[in-house]
């Protein structure tokens, strides 16, 4: 899609309003209404059959009455007249419809917004909506909506799903001092999506930050792939997190994959930063629209008050950002700027004596300091000094330090006087929290922001390398027989078709036979029920490991199949797999869903009771590179485990990284078939060592 075609939706020079009304009250009204109250400068065209003039504007009855061309028309009628009237615009030569009537598809009538989408493109017109409060710019002073008024002014873009929230942070933004430029209202996005509007508001001078509040996706892989190309921040609040699908999912991954680390992983794939509630959504919102990234770790933090110090000190290890000491030149220049009693390490803190002057050195100082990367400054209110001068100095310090490319927030603790100095903080750039963690947080999405994009540029696409051609093969098998999952056997084919390192397994189908193999493969072995009614095989009894000789392989082969029908007297039995046993190794798991809104999505975690009972796992969407898996081995809370820990050997996290992003590329590539699958567990060895899945579940999707 070429951005420009949004440009009449966005900037249009003239506005249509289908079912404008002259009684207060009805939405027909509040749009006019909003849009002369908000100064629209291009052309108003009310259309009301019944009427010949709404507020002062000439009426018509019909949009092809109206003389001039219309870029976009707000349709407010009810929605069994959407559709003429969107053949009437497109026959009009409308090229954006804003679509505000609600009973579409969120009522379920899906057929009738599908149509209102097939009418519109095939004039080649685009529509944002249906179900929506409507569209405000402040750049160009245009509220087609039905919210109030245009929000407070700002650099960052809020798109949201819900309307009422919109129309709340609307009149928040005020109250909040955090501006917005744009809000847009996406509703049921029949057509328009966030990486459409996305895509725009990325080539918008006026946008700084792109603020996303989110209730669901319809197409989560064209958002990822849109964020990735997207230079300015973003940052998303997620609504909804209960867990979706978990209850029905036959695996480990299934129920352990709810929407919250699913959409999370996806968020940190597209590069966006998240918010944690409404509130982290405003604070985030004003320092990434107003501040450039926090390009490294070494913030320094400025006070006059211990105690808010701490507090920022602590929300900085909260955060991920731990302070450490400044360089003993920054500790020496600083320690002019303060008695004898304060401190310049880090918090820098100039005691309460610290007037316009020691604020303004010592910030200044800072930012043109090599080491410095941001800096927080907080000011708690004294009898001594005057809050908007504080706010002053700060300026100053920022404005003469020269430097544009390293972040301050500030936050200002006390009355109304601190309310003043910081709104107008605000004003100049600088963004100010009246609390001190809150200043931090807002830093900490400035580093979160410069590590995901940095993370981004470095996990390029990989190529996927596996024999697809010998896999659908052993899938198809499985179907002929009317099964939709794999046996372990088949699911160890399918994984060693993409190269991953499975155990040597045959099928026996008798004593002797199994005997005979078990020679072949060599001693100790493992033995395991191969049966499509048992997937969990320990759970029947189907597991023997460490069978050291030919006597106990038949004893083996006969209490497993006792087991066996014990627990399923029903049960297909295909036979006993003898398998070469594995040395130990420290346990891992991996596994797959294919997500409702993502696709394919792998999961990562420490075996047994970590994955049983902590449910220390983690996941992306595939594919994975290798660097990502890293990350996903290194942001579980067991990493130490994997990384040596009590004078252990490190485990072989290298092959670990490069198997996950194998197994990625394995379920991406097999989407179309694969449902769920896991390989738990998987040994993982000393560095070098390699690592070894001793067991592989594949459940297919059903056709
Ligand atoms: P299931 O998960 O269906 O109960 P597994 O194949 O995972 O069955 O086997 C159960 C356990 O037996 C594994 O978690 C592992 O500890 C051990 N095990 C299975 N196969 C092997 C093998 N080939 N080598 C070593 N240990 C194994
Ligand atoms: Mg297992």
């Amino acid at each position: 899609m070429d951005n420009k075609e949004l440009d009449s939706l966005f900037r249009p020079k003239s506005v249509a309003v289908i079912g404008a009304s002259a009684t207060p009250g009805k939405i027909g009204h509040s749009v006019i209404k909003n849009l002369l109250d908000g100064k629209y400068e291009g052309q108003i065209y009310p259309i009301n059959n019944k009427l010949t003039e709404i507020q002062g504007l000439k009426c018509y009855a019909s949009i092809l009455d109206v003389p001039g061309p219309v870029d976009s028309a707000v349709v407010t009628i009810p929605a069994q007249y959407v559709l003429p009237v969107a053949e009437d615009c497109g026959k009009k030569g409308v090229k954006a419809l804003i679509v505000i009537t609600s009973g579409f598809s969120e009522v379920g009538d899906t057929a009738l917004e599908e149509k209102l989408v097939t009418i519109s493109r095939s004039y080649g017109m685009r529509v944002l909506g249906p179900n929506i409060v409507g569209y405000l710019s402040n750049t160009d002073k245009l509220n087609a909506s039905f919210a109030p008024f245009l929000p407070l002014k700002g650099k960052a873009s809020l798109i949201t799903q819900s309307g009422a929230l919109l129309i709340a942070i609307d009149a928040a933004s005020y109250s909040r001092g955090v501006g917005f430029d744009k809000l847009v209202s996406i509703g049921n996005m029949s057509d328009l999506d966030f990486a459409d509007l996305i895509a725009w508001l990325n080539d918008d001078p006026n946008t700084t930050c792109i603020t996303l509040h989110i209730e669901g996706f319809k197409d989560g892989r064209k958002f990822i792939e849109q964020c990735r190309k997207t230079s300015k921040p973003i940052i998303a609040l997620k609504a909804g997190v209960s867990s979706h699908g978990a209850a029905a999912a036959a695996s480990h991954t299934g129920s352990l994959a709810g929407a919250t680390k699913v959409y999370g992983a996806a968020f940190q794939q597209a590069g966006a930063v998240q918010a944690t509630d409404l509130d982290n959504l405003f604070d985030r919102t004003l320092s990434l629209s107003l501040q450039p990234e926090l390009k490294g770790d070494n913030l320094l933090i400025i006070t006059n008050g211990g105690g808010v110090g701490v507090l920022a000190t602590d929300a900085a290890e909260k955060y991920g950002l731990p302070l450490k000491f400044a360089p003993k030149d920054v500790q020496e220049a600083l320690k002019e700027h303060m008695p004898e009693f304060g401190s310049a390490k880090n918090p820098v803190d100039m005691t309460g004596m610290a007037g316009n002057e020691w604020y303004k050195e010592t910030v200044r100082y800072s930012l043109t300091h090599d080491w410095v990367d941001g800096v927080v400054v907080l000011y708690c209110e004294t009898a001594i000094t005057n809050p908007t001068d504080i706010a002053q100095a700060v300026y100053d310090a920022f404005q003469e330090s020269g430097v544009k490319n390293k972040p301050v927030t500030t936050s200002f603790v006390g009355g109304e006087r601190c309310e003043a100095a910081m709104k107008w903080l605000v004003d100049k750039g600088i963004p100010a929290y009246g609390a001190p963690d809150v200043a931090v947080n807002a830093m900490a999405a400035l580093r979160e922001y410069a590590q995901i994009r940095e993370s981004i540029s470095k996990n390029s696409e990989m190529k996927l390398v596996g024999d697809k051609g010998t896999a659908l093969k052993v899938i198809a098998k499985a179907r002929a027989a009317g099964r939709d999952s794999l046996t372990e056997i088949e699911a160890k084919e399918v994984f060693s078709a993409y190269g991953l390192p499975v155990t040597k397994t045959v099928l026996s189908t008798s004593e002797d036979e199994a005997v005979a193999f078990a020679n072949k493969v060599g001693y100790p072995i493992v033995m395991k029920i191969v049966s499509p009614d048992i997937l969990h095989k320990s759970d029947a009894g189907g597991v023997k490991v460490n069978v050291k000789d030919d006597k106990s392989v038949r004893e083996a082969f006969q209490t497993i199949m006792k087991n066996a029908r014990e627990y399923k007297a029903d049960a297909d039995i295909h036979g006993i797999a003898i398998q070469e046993m594995a040395p130990w190794g420290t346990e891992v798991i991996m596994g797959s869903i294919n997500d409702p809104t993502f696709g394919p999505t792998v999961m990562f975690g420490l075996g047994g009771i970590f994955v049983e009972v902590l449910k220390d796992v983690t996941f992306r969407v595939a594919p994975v590179s290798c660097s990502q898996s890293k990350q996903m081995i290194s942001e579980i809370r067991g990493a130490p485990i994997l990384a040596g820990v009590r004078g252990e050997a490190p485990r072989d996290r290298e092959k670990l990284a490069e198997t996950i992003c194998q197994y990625s590329n394995m379920i991406l590539d097999l989407g179309d078939e694969i449902k769920e699958s896991d390989a738990n567990p998987i040994l993982v060895y000393e560095e070098g060592q390699g690592v070894k899945v001793v067991d592989a579940r594949i459940i297919l999707k059903k056709k």
